[in-house]
């Protein structure tokens, strides 16, 4: 199947930046979400980034004009009904993600393809809520999208050759590389950095060392560009509590029980940069 127009459900931070490479490299996007604010704001992102690649000489004017207008916004599901792959890159909780997916079955033609962009939830699982699991993969970007290279692809269980080929092609044509991975929690990105931050923070709990000190070691023993506390504020707290319980549920193994002092700071609301307060303080002067 050759893909032209692609769905794309949420405008946040992931779904506005798949939106902008996919634009950029000559896919036309529909860019779904809640309210037309939340749509708005996607837009908008997206403008800016393209701006910056004008810019630093990456993009011309023209070309950034012509990849805006294969952009278009909607808050309407059902103006996806054509679309050939539809991406999902709502809030990572399977409920809010099988919604969608019901949404999407009801509307898109019975050939599309559906992907989410789940870092951790079964695509086993989400893909069982569609009647059309073959049609159905991971396709997972990292944050920044415009900048990190990497795709990770996950084929479910039921995922066909030509789906998972579709995929690739996709990341791909969009700059990125894909690296295929089986359908395990985590995959293979968060089974192995989650794990490490959820270990850092049980070295800063049991006071082996502070979290500059930690945070230190790892970025000038182990050239990390940024330490594990950091990346975890980076990332969201909540993100990274969310994603050690797919692990824990997912293995049933207690390696991967959550540290309880990450568990204490989502329940104060510190959350990282966006709540102002993580392992560092954020808030403005
Ligand atoms: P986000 O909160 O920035 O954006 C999610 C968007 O989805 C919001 O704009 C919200 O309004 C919208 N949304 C929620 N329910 C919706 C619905 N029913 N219909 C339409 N839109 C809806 O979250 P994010 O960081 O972009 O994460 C999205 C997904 O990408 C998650 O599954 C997350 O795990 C994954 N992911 C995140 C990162 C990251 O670093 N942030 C990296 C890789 C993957």
């Amino acid at each position: 199947m050759t893909i032209r127009l692609v769905g794309i459900v949420g405008a946040g931070t992931m779904g506005h930046g798949i939106a902008q490479v996919l634009v950029r490299n000559g896919y036309s996007v529909v860019l779904h979400d809640t309210t037309q604010e939340l749509v708005g704001r996607g837009a908008e992102r997206i403008s800016r980034g393209l701006a910056r690649d004008v810019e630093k000489g990456r993009l011309t004017a023209e070309e950034k004009q012509q990849a805006e207008s294969r952009l278009k916004t909607t808050v309407e599901i059902s103006d996806l009904a054509s679309v050939d792959i539809a991406i999902e890159a709502v809030t990572e909780e399977f409920e809010v993600k099988a919604e969608v997916f019901r949404s999407l079955e009801a509307v898109c033609r019975p050939e599309a393809l559906f992907a989410s962009n789940t870092s951790s939830i079964s695509i086993t699982r989400l893909a069982g809520v569609t009647k059309r699991p073959a049609q159905f993969a991971g396709l997972h970007f990292f944050n920044p999208v415009p900048v990190m290279k990497l795709v990770e692809i996950v084929p479910g269980l039921d995922t066909a050759e030509e789906t998972v080929a579709a995929a690739e092609q996709i990341a791909t044509s969009a700059g990125k590389t894909p690296i295929r991975v089986r359908d395990f929690p985590g995959f293979i990105s968060n089974r192995l950095l989650m794990p490490m931050i959820n270990e850092a923070v049980y070295a800063l709990m049991e006071g082996v060392a502070s979290a500059e000190g930690v945070d230190g070691v790892m970025k000038l023993g182990m050239n990390h560009p940024m330490g594990p506390l950091e990346l975890a504020d980076l990332i969201g707290l909540d993100v990274c509590l969310d994603i050690m319980k797919v692990l824990y549920e997912g293995f049933h193994d207690s390696k991967y029980r959550p540290c309880p002092l990450l568990e204490k700071m989502v329940e104060a609301g510190r959350l990282g940069r966006k709540s102002g307060k993580g392992f560092y303080n954020y808030a403005k002067a």
